[in-house]
This record gives structure tokens, sequence and C-alpha cells, in this order.
């Protein structure tokens, strides 16, 4: 069984699209959402995965979700069927924090032995091996200080050594404030990630806050040789579920 976010009370979150962000945005992919997370950051925009009623952590919306409405558990197979219904050739697995349930993502991924795959880490754990051979790309988020996470579960620094060595993994830093962009290029430093692996990309989930953040990562972009990511299903969706 998989734990999937849903779209609206039992409607699993499994889409097409185009990704949105990191090194692969513009492409046409189908996502699959999954539920639950090991992290707490505060302006985390997929609350609905984790932020349940009962949750005392902070969160910046003040609000808890009723997990009865935002998670759905299906059978692996139903999940490879329904994915397999949007005909694309990639599948983004994000969430949430995916690795959580890598057990049945392993099975999940082994019925669809043809698709490429690309899933979204915050870098605290590793895909055990049945798993991981069928990775193609790995878009690690390590939190930074501004997530509010404590760092001693947000950024470990074994798992960021391990990714900073693996070519499959893109490296995206969420900032918030030129500060961040310090933090993360410590980080860099720290554990020899390739600076051209690196993207750093505005928190914010509307346009403007997106735009006026972006204006100021340029610069610190070129300083530093990192790219830049902007968040294209906020500009064209805004911050809803599915898109
Ligand atoms: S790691 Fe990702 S899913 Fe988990 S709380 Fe942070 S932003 Fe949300």
């Amino acid at each position: 069984m998989l734990t999937l976010a849903t779209q609206s009370p039992g409607e699993p979150e499994i889409f097409a699209s185009v990704q949105g962000e990191g090194p692969s945005a513009g492409m046409p992919v189908a996502f699959l959402r999954l539920s639950r997370c090991n992290l707490a950051c505060v302006w985390c925009d997929t609350a609905y995965t984790w932020h349940f009623t009962g949750d005392e952590r902070p969160h910046r919306s003040g609000e808890t979700h009723d997990r009865r409405a935002n998670q759905v558990a299906l059978p692996v197979a139903e999940v490879a069927g329904l994915i397999a219904e949007h005909g694309q050739k990639r599948l983004v697995v994000t969430g949430g924090e995916p690795l959580l349930q890598a057990g049945a993502l392993a099975e999940l991924l082994e019925l669809l032995p043809d698709i490429t795959v690309e899933i979204e880490t915050n870098g605290t754990t590793r895909a055990p091996p049945r798993l991981d051979i069928r990775i193609d790309q790995y878009n690690v988020s390590p939190k930074l200080s501004h997530s509010g996470n404590p760092p001693e579960l947000a950024l470990i620094s074994e798992r960021l050594h391990a990714y900073a060595g693996d070519p499959r993994a893109w490296f995206k830093f969420v900032v918030a404030g030129p500060e961040d962009v310090a933090e993360a290029a410590a980080l860099v430093r720290a554990h020899a990630i390739p600076p051209a692996r690196v993207f750093l990309m505005p928190e914010g989930t509307d346009s403007a806050t997106l735009r006026s953040r972006e204006r100021w990562l340029v610069p610190l972009c070129l300083e530093h040789g990192f790219r830049m990511s902007d968040r294209l299903h906020i500009h064209l969706f805004g911050d809803t579920r599915g898109t």
C-alpha cells in the first residue's frame, strides 16, 4: 500500500502537468504526491501532507488538516494503473517526503519499468538499493534554518556528502532572504556540492513574491555560480493542488 495526498477527499493526487521547478522545469510529466513528512517547515506549501489535526508544531498558516480528508491509502498496483493512464514518459514522485515509503515505492516502480523517474526529497534519508536503482534523478532540497527545523534533523552531513557525490542529484535550496543564500553557499562548500548542480529557488506561493525575490537572487546566482529556479506552476495556476 502507498499513502497518497489527496486533491479532494478520496481523490489521490496523481496528475499530469509540466514540471514547475528545478532542472526539469517545463518537461511534461506525471506527478505522484505521497503523504507524510519527517520535517515540519513553517512555510511548507504542502502542509496538507503532514500537518494533521493535533500536530502542535508551528506552521505559518496556523491551520491543521484533517488526516482522513487529506490521505488515501491505495494498493501499489492501483497507483501504477492511475499513473499509466496519464501516458507520460517521465514521473515526478513528490510529497511530503516520498522516501518514507521507499519499500512500496520500489514495488510501484517495478510495475512501471519504462518510465523515467525523478524524486523530490529533503535529503535527510536515502533510497534503499531496490529503489535507488530505478531513480534517474534526485531533486534534493535541504532545509535551511528559516524552515524552522532543528539542523540536526534537517541537515545530515553524511547524507549531503553522499548526494553531492551522486551525479544524478541536483540541489534546490529554498531561500526567502539573502542571508539564506549565505547559509546555502556554506553548505555547498562544506559538502563539496558541485555549484553547477545547485539551484536557488525563491520561497513564495504567489507570483509577486517570487518575482520580487528573483530580482535580488539573480546577482547572488552570478556571484556563486548557482542556477535560479522559478516556480512555473505558481505563476500559471496559483497555490493549488493537482498542478
Ligand atoms: S520537507 Fe518539504 S514536504 Fe516536508 S515540511 Fe518541508 S517543505 Fe514540506
